[in-house]
């Protein structure tokens, strides 16, 4: 497998970083995941857009402009097999001495990419739904910085994993008068489907502003899908319809058990079918038009 590091294209084998890079150190960096279909990443601008984000959120310069990143991506893709394939680009705050503060003067970033086979939800999982079971949000106040420090949502998706179910989703608590409600999944966005209405969290620093996210409420603007984007009570999870979980990499998938309770009817709902074939059409107008 060949990968990309500080400007070489090298087998897996070869790369090496320091022991004191800042990510390895400190978890300080920042990170993203691209989905690559025939060939072509999915959403760039939108992707590099947020990476921009999660950088200035921790005051990191983006060592590339937009067309530097786009031609690494490329060259990374045109080095892989696989027609659909999954990026996953990360930069962290370089090699320095161990000190908490900022290298002064700054030192270059390390940054790494690396592509793997894009594998699609297995049948059973489009058919059947997943199984999900909540647990506290307890991450830091800035869930919109995609930030390569994950052990919070390392911890809580081994919770979904240690109860043989897919996710997990995150409740925060509320304060004073305000009650919990829910942000997102440990490593997805999820949406709540009532009487017909779709609602969606909304994109502030509790949650990651997910690509996906943003493609099925443009989905929904598009045909016309009753939906309304604001903060959903724990009460409204549980008494949903259907709900549903976005990711890259997952694309859409229907929750049809939640906390060993079934959603809904306990089988993948109207809204679903619906989203699930709209997401697969967007998808190919959007690389038929990228093939013109
Ligand atoms: N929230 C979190 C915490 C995530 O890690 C992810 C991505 N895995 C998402 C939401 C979904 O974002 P995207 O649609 O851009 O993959």
């Amino acid at each position: 497998m060949t990968i990309y590091l500080n400007g070489e294209f090298m087998p897996i084998e070869e790369a090496k970083i320091s022991v004191l890079d800042r990510g390895f150190i400190f978890g300080d960096g920042v990170y993203e995941v691209i989905p690559v279909y025939s060939r072509r990443a999915f959403r760039l601008t939108e992707h590099l857009r947020r990476l921009q984000h999660s950088l200035d959120g921790i005051r990191l310069a983006n060592p590339h402009s937009d067309g530097v990143w786009a031609s690494i991506i490329n060259e990374l893709i045109a080095r892989h097999e696989a027609q659909d394939q999954y990026l996953y680009l990360h930069i962290t705050r370089g090699v320095a001495k161990r000190d908490h503060a900022f290298p002064n003067p700054p030192v270059g970033p390390t940054v790494f990419m690396m592509s793997n086979p894009l594998l699609i939800a297995p049948a059973d999982q489009l058919h059947n739904g997943v199984a999900c079971i909540t647990a506290p949000d307890n991450r830091w106040l800035r869930c919109d910085i995609k930030a390569i420090a994950l052990l919070p949502n390392v911890l809580l998706r081994q919770i979904a994993v240690d109860a043989g179910c897919a996710e997990t989703i995150l409740i925060r608590s509320g304060s004073n008068n305000e009650s919990s409600f829910m942000t997102e999944g440990a490593a997805s966005n999820i949406f709540v489907v009532k009487s017909g209405k779709l609602f969606a969290p909304p994109k502030d620093n509790l949650m990651l502003p997910g690509i996906t996210y943003d493609v099925i409420l443009e989905i929904a603007v598009a045909n016309g899908i009753p939906h309304e984007v604001r903060k959903i009570g724990v009460a409204e999870v549980f008494a949903a319809d259907e709900l549903l979980l976005t990711s890259s990499t997952k694309e859409v998938l229907a929750i049809t058990q939640l906390d060993g309770k079934p959603v809904g009817t306990g089988k993948p709902g109207a809204m679903f079918a619906r989203l699930h074939k709209l997401y697969q059409d967007f998808k190919r107008d959007v690389m038929r038009q990228n093939n013109q």
